[in-house]
């Protein structure tokens, strides 16, 4: 392709995405494929000779939309959302086109520079504590191996990095409603998953404070050594919060690394009466949380706080000679902040918007999102055929269709083939946890532009379809 045809296809390639976002709803949600049928229409083998963008834009088109769940529908309350917006994909553009590598400063200062800038943009607009620093990871889950990681170089003696452990006797601990990804960072650090301690939630499913001192007071009696402690602010099945401050106290008193996940949350600490619950922030060592889920920055950008840089720095550099260059000890040489060596402009989307939304907007925007939230729990609550499972602390909403008369197992039941009627027609796209064996319904009104309107129809739908399912 010539950069006259580059020009000639961007600019149609422009036009079909500001059609997707203005098209997006009326798509079916949730892909209605099946296993294979896409795999079906893809070519079996590579094609000799190159074909005209045209023709591969026309057949990504007709074969592959349909086999895309469309993330970026206002119709999207599954999971937690992967937050995008259109500056944000603008400046993805962007950084394709420069297609810089930014393992070093001197591979591109001004991304280095950048991210140093926007991370202390992050902590102003999320009123985190001033001394921390910040880089940005890919996703929370190597954030969290990366703060595990640290801790133990940081903590274990000798050194981790050069002899390996002395022994397996660590324990790490996070509460039973933690993010798997904990389970899977205990396991590449070679903490392994039987040292890792689940403490059990109160009946808003947040850790108990006592029940983790007991458990690491039982440690300590039979000669393990207590590493590591996660606190979540907004666990992924219902959002719960652990008492956080309490819990790093805790931390500090038994020489605990203190790590908080709040992969989703964190971004609704952009306003201050969420931020304002948390106290006692600057207990924790590190902190993590995702603008590529709330906070209009499409996948992937995770931003990663540490209390000390020099602990993260001590961990993870690492300067064969290929890489040497003179600023060493001046400049963040980003590679030494975590595991990758290659590294992508993230900071330029964040830059961008940041810039293009406004501190102002994204809180009104986040504001707005709670609210949705709040309202169709309300409406949840005041249903005599529905229930709320969890407190709604921002705007996911834990529910089930209950209308009485039947066993746990044949709610379950129930409740699962409402979720798969409605995501199989398209309408709207929601997902599942589990609470106290309860079959749980979520929702979640986080997409970047979810109106009321989204909110309404889906309540609606949801109502419908669970008459219909009792009295067919
Ligand atoms: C989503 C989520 C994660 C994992 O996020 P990734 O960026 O996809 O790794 C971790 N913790 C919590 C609480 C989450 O909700």
């Amino acid at each position: 392709m010539d950069n006259e045809e580059f020009r000639k296809q961007g600019h149609q390639l422009v036009d079909w995405m500001a059609d997707y976002f203005r098209d997006v709803s009326k798509y079916p949600v949730k892909s209605q494929v099946r296993p294979g049928d896409i795999l079906e229409k893809l070519q079996d083998h590579p094609p000799e000779s190159g074909e005209s963008f045209e023709s591969i834009l026309k057949d990504f088109e007709q074969n592959i939309i349909p086999g895309i769940t469309h993330w970026q529908s206002p119709s999207f309350f599954a999971y937690f959302p992967a937050a995008s917006s259109a500056p944000s994909v603008l400046a993805e553009m962007l950084t394709a086109t420069i297609g810089a590598q930014c393992m070093v400063w001197e591979t591109s200062p001004a991304a280095a520079e950048m991210e140093e800038r926007v991370m202390e943009w992050l902590k102003e607009m999320l009123h985190l504590p001033e001394h921390w620093s910040g880089v940005i990871q890919d996703t929370a889950s190597t954030a969290t191996l990366v703060a595990l990681m640290t801790a133990r170089q940081k903590m274990i003696s000798p050194s981790v990095n050069e002899f390996g452990y002395p022994n397996n006797n660590f324990r790490v601990y996070c509460s039973n409603q933690a993010h798997s990804s904990v389970d899977k960072a205990v396991r590449m650090a070679g903490i392994g998953s039987n040292n890792l301690i689940k403490i059990d939630v109160d009946n808003e499913y947040a850790m108990i404070p006592q029940q983790l001192i007991e458990a690491i007071e039982n440690d300590l009696e039979s000669g393990y050594v207590p590493l590591f402690i996660v606190g979540a602010i907004g666990t992924t099945g219902s959002t719960a919060i652990d008492p956080v401050d309490e819990i790093g106290e805790i931390a500090e008193r038994f020489g605990c690394w203190y790590h908080i996940d709040a992969a989703y949350a964190g971004t609704a600490f952009i306003l201050e009466e969420f931020r304002s619950k948390f106290n006692k922030l600057d207990l924790a060592d590190s902190f993590v949380f995702n603008p590529h889920k709330w906070m209009f920055t499409n996948f992937d950008c995770s931003a990663y706080f540490v209390k000390d840089k020099n602990d993260l720095i001590d961990t993870f550099t690492l300067t064969p000679e290929y890489l040497r260059t003179r600023d060493e000890g001046v400049v963040n040489n980003y590679k030494d902040w975590g595991i990758q060596l290659g590294r992508r402009f993230r900071a330029l989307k964040l830059w961008i918007v940041i810039r293009s939304f406004g501190v102002g907007e994204m809180r009104k925007r986040i504001r707005y999102h709670i609210e949705l939230g709040q309202w169709f729990a309300g409406e949840i609550d005041k249903h005599p055929n529905f229930e709320l499972l969890a407190p709604v602390p921002l705007n996911t909403v834990c529910f089930r269709f209950n209308p009485g008369q039947m066993s746990l197992v044949d709610l379950n039941v129930m409740n699962e083939k409402l979720m798969h009627k409605i995501n199989d027609s398209g309408a709207f796209y929601f997902t599942h946890t589990v609470l106290n064996e309860k079959f749980t319904l979520r929702l979640v009104t986080g997409q970047s532009n979810v109106k009321m309107k989204n909110v309404e129809d889906a309540w609606k739908i949801i109502q419908q379809t669970a008459t219909d399912l009792v009295s067919p």
